[in-house]
């Protein structure tokens, strides 16, 4: 296997009771170390990534633990945290690895919650965002999270550098995504619509990239897709190796951010795949 796991367990240490909690991390990071992945230790994403992605304010906010909502709580110290866990996708980035560090970031925009949203849904920084920004590079980026990432599209809404492609379950938290806008480009599914459907609309988004056009795919990869969780759309671990070979198709360099998933030992396993059919 090539693709390396950027992880710390410094991102374990907080939210024990929260959905968005440790356990989901910590049981993928034991399943993928007994399947042989190497890994990486990131450090934490200096000011100045941030501020390319949001605005001064929040980040002076967030620093001083006064951004708060009824899905994301102001953590003793999140902000250190966020900022390790957007290291996490600096660092898959330069090493087409897979970021697997918690908090979560898609959801979050240039000032906190996005696109008219009232919660932040367990996200602070948005990490996949903070890495893109930073390589400067012509990006595609695919989010495969069952939940539409309202804060990526608000921060590269008419960025001419970088497409976003988002297939997600609708109608459902954040309630936005329904339609395509510029190059924003959004599929919705119906709730456990199951891995046929699933796979007919990722080959519809996938054709209709312009790939030369990209240097580089950034992949959103949550898991909460998976039957059962939280924005299921009937997904089994075979449809992830599937997903994986789909995106190895691009022929771009590529890296992983983990976003959603919320049972981890299937997160665990559905990212042994994901990788196993991008690299088979
Ligand atoms: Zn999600």
């Amino acid at each position: 296997m090539k693709t390396k796991i950027v992880f710390s367990e410094k991102c374990l240490g907080y939210g024990t009771w929260h959905v968005e909690g440790p356990q989901r991390v910590k049981l993928a990071h034991e399943i993928l170390r007994e399947n042989g992945y190497e890994f990486l230790e990131p450090a934490p994403a200096e000011e100045d990534d941030l501020m390319r992605v949001h605005d001064v304010d929040y980040l002076w906010n967030l620093r001083k633990g006064l951004v708060e909502d009824s899905d994301t709580p102001a953590y003793d110290n999140i902000f250190e945290i966020a900022r390790l866990s957007a290291g996490g996708a600096l660092l898959a980035a330069q090493t087409c690895g897979f970021s697997l560090m918690r908090p979560p970031g898609h959801h979050a925009g240039v000032f906190g919650a996005a696109l008219g949203v009232c919660t932040r849904g367990f996200c602070y920084l948005n990490n996949i965002a903070i890495a893109v920004k930073a390589s400067g590079k012509k990006t595609l980026i695919l989010d495969i999270d069952g939940h539409h990432g309202n804060g990526t599209q608000e921060i590269f809404q008419g960025d001419p550098k970088v497409h976003y492609v988002s297939v997600h379950r609708h109608p459902h938290y954040p309630g936005t995504g329904f339609n395509t806008e510029g190059n924003c480009v959004n599929f919705s599914l119906p709730a456990d619509c199951g891995e046929r459907r699933y796979l007919e609309t990722l080959d519809q988004a996938v054709n209709a990239i312009e790939r030369q056009r990209f240097e580089v795919v950034a992949v959103s990869a949550g898991f909460d897709t998976y039957s059962g969780d939280l924005a299921s759309l009937g997904l089994t671990e075979k449809s992830y190796f599937e997903i994986g070979k789909r995106i190895a198709m691009l022929k771009r360099k590529t890296f992983f951010v983990l976003e959603g998933g919320y049972i981890g030992e299937k997160v665990g396993r559905s990212i042994d795949q994901l990788i196993k059919g991008f690299e088979s």
